[in-house]
């Protein structure tokens, strides 16, 4: 009876989902036919939104169970270290090379900024008071201007 709560509640949404909108129809209208115009209306109107809000928070309640059985799962099962060889490329869109040199430097020369000589620059579209330039600049006036890559 416990196993599969998250289906068991999905499920159990939808019954209340056509039950109650079932119910709010039928119920309103026969209060209308009988002369209850404006409770019928009440009843019809708000049964059905009362009824919807319900089944949407069991629906959304069942599915977060079901989703955290998933991930309990995958974790029993990683600690077991059935699929930890081929999860490292599923979280990190990010490769060691480019998170070690974002700055990327495409020669090597003096910065047309702090004038440093021998290092790595790139050109870089540098944008502040003064307007946009275009320069061959270090990583660290990049960092410091807080220019782009071209
Ligand atoms: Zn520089």
């Amino acid at each position: 009876m416990y196993n599969n709560i998250g289906n068991i509640l999905k499920t159990t949404a939808l019954i209340i989902l056509i039950v109650g909108i079932a119910g709010a129809l039928i119920g309103g209208f026969i209060m209308i036919t009988n002369g209850l115009g404006g409770a019928g209306a009440a009843v019809l109107i708000g049964g059905c939104i009362v009824t919807w809000l319900t089944s949407i928070t069991l629906f959304g309640f069942g599915r977060i169970v079901e989703n955290s059985d998933t991930i309990a799962m995958v974790l029993k099962q990683n600690k077991a270290g059935h699929i930890e060889e081929d999860d490292e490329t599923v979280f990190s869109g990010q490769t060691e090379e480019n998170a070690a040199d974002p700055f990327r430097y495409t020669k090597t020369g003096q910065c047309e900024l702090c004038g440093a000589n021998d290092v790595g620059i790139a050109e870089c579209r540098i944008s502040d008071k003064m307007g946009i330039r275009y320069r061959n600049i270090c990583e660290r006036c990049m960092k410091k201007t807080g220019a782009k890559l071209v």
